[in-house]
């Protein structure tokens, strides 16, 4: 019998993005690491032959300094989504109109730039909204992979704003990020919104572990490494044990910073978890990923969906 599927993505947050997000100055002058970034992922994907979904940000797209580097990642055969345009993480808010214009701007120039059109979305910080779902929809995309179905959101969220330099205001906008505690209880396995005038949306949320729905995603084991090495694995094997007993094919969520560590990003070096160095980063993700190929064929998002498109009976849940 074959393996069960396992979807692998990584939201290309880049240095701006996590500055924007944490309340650093200067990143309205979009610096971007995708120089060091791109060719250091692209070498540890290609050395694992794996091929992944990479969700990119309109706006690093709109940027020409930029292109080389996008244009490689679709060149090297991997998948491409849509993240936004301004990867803000108060996109819940946008009325249908400024959805329209963000969801839009960010497709045409991530086609153009790269060569892909996307077919699925993920929204920054794990926000979505039902104005989200119908956009999305109306376009003809496949799927929107925005929901992280988890009860900890609330205390990610804590940690996040005590690490950070944000104002009052910067808090208010931010009080969705990493997902609504009501979100925590939705359905972990592939779905469909039904959506006005009949139209259904995939969502595929990323994949936290069955029944205690806490987070695995790579930031998480990382997390745990630091700790203990055997803690780390001990944990992503109860996470496997409990998605092949829950038949729960997982989406599992990469992040650029998960990869690569202060000693190339010196910019970001005083960011949480940067003082890991690369090499340790890299031979961690190894290690999850080989562990994860022995129980999953391992696949970016298109080919999850296309799957699930075909053989999978789903169900139909009203937004
Ligand atoms: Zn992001």
């Amino acid at each position: 019998m074959s393996k069960p599927y396992l979807s692998l993505s990584l939201d290309m947050d880049n240095q701006w993005s996590y500055m924007k997000i944490h309340g650093e100055k200067g990143w309205e002058e979009y610096p971007s690491y995708l120089d060091i970034f791109v060719p250091h992922v692209l070498k540890v994907l290609d050395e694992l032959d794996l091929k992944i979904t990479f969700f990119i940000v309109g706006q690093d797209a709109a940027f020409e300094k930029n292109h080389k580097y996008l244009k490689q990642i679709a060149d090297a055969g991997h998948d491409i989504g849509n993240h936004s345009f301004k990867h803000e993480t108060w996109l819940h808010l946008y009325t249908k109109e400024e959805m329209k214009t963000e969801i839009d701007t960010a497709h045409d120039i991530i086609t153009e730039v790269t060569g892909k059109a996307p077919n699925g979305f993920r929204g920054p910080g794990f926000s979505w909204s039902n104005t989200l779902l119908e956009v999305l929809a109306e376009k003809g995309y496949a799927y929107d992979a925005s929901t992280l179905p988890t009860v900890i959101g609330p205390l990610a969220r804590l940690y996040y704003f005590s690490t950070s330099n944000l104002s009052k205001e910067e808090k208010e906008d931010r009080k969705e990020i990493f997902g609504k505690f009501s979100d925590g209880f939705r359905k972990l396995k592939p779905y469909y919104w039904n959506l006005k005038k009949g139209r259904k949306l995939l969502e595929l949320p990323v994949t936290t572990m069955p029944v205690f729905r806490i987070p695995f995603h790579l930031s998480y084991l990382l997390y745990i490494s630091n700790i203990s090495i055997h803690l780390m694995m001990l944990y992503l094997n109860i996470a496997i044990f409990l998605c092949k007993m829950t038949k729960t094919e997982p989406s599992f969520l990469l992040h650029p910073l998960d990869l690569i560590g202060g000693d190339q990003i010196t910019s970001l070096a005083f960011f949480p978890g940067m003082n890991i160095s690369s090499d340790r980063k890299v031979f961690i993700f190894n290690k999850v990923m080989k562990k994860l190929a022995k129980h999953f064929t391992l696949v970016p998002m298109d080919e999850h969906v296309n799957a699930i498109q075909k053989i999978h009976k789903l169900t139909l849940i009203k937004t």
